[in-house]
């Protein structure tokens, strides 16, 4: 077991036995897939997507999800070069007019441009899972394909 390991299972054994509640904040969605039930996206600052680990990584809404999942390592992928995400974050002073992701999306539209997502609920089958986009979806052809939880996990 790597030291990570033992002190994330060191912390999961303290919220058990104590019974509280815990916000873990990573870049590593394979390590947040296995330790929490409900995850938060995040980008330039506002949450882009929530909801549960399956339904965030088994049914990604965003792009920008999409994008993150996309480019995790994966066994059925080996030998092949990691996705990107093209493009750099906004600078948080100077943001884009519409949707802050929208010099980085491949579905962005003229609409989003000028104007800023908000909160909506695109799946009837998930109505806790939120998503602020303007063309919410399963990845197109021409995006990454998304991981499953499962391979996230692994
Ligand atoms: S609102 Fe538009 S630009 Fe922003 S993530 Fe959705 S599709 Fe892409």
């Amino acid at each position: 077991m790597t030291l990570q390991a033992q002190i994330l299972s060191e912390v999961q054994a303290l919220v058990r036995e104590r019974g509280t509640a815990l916000i873990w904040i990573s870049h590593d969605l394979s390590v947040v897939a296995g330790l929490a039930d409900r995850i938060a996206v995040m980008y330039a600052g506002r949450i882009v997507e929530h909801g549960t680990v399956d339904q965030v990584l088994d049914h990604p809404q965003h792009p920008y999800t999409q994008g993150l999942i996309g480019s995790l390592p994966s066994a059925n992928r080996r030998g092949t070069r990691l996705r990107q995400i093209s493009g750099m974050a906004p600078r948080l002073l100077d943001m884009p007019a519409g949707c802050a992701f929208a010099p980085r999306c491949p579905r962005a539209s003229a609409t989003c441009l000028t104007a800023r997502p908000e909160s909506s609920h695109p799946r009837p089958d998930a109505p806790d899972h939120e998503v602020r986009c303007h063309h919410p979806g399963a990845p197109t052809p021409t995006q990454p394909e998304a991981h499953t939880a499962s391979e996230a996990r692994a």
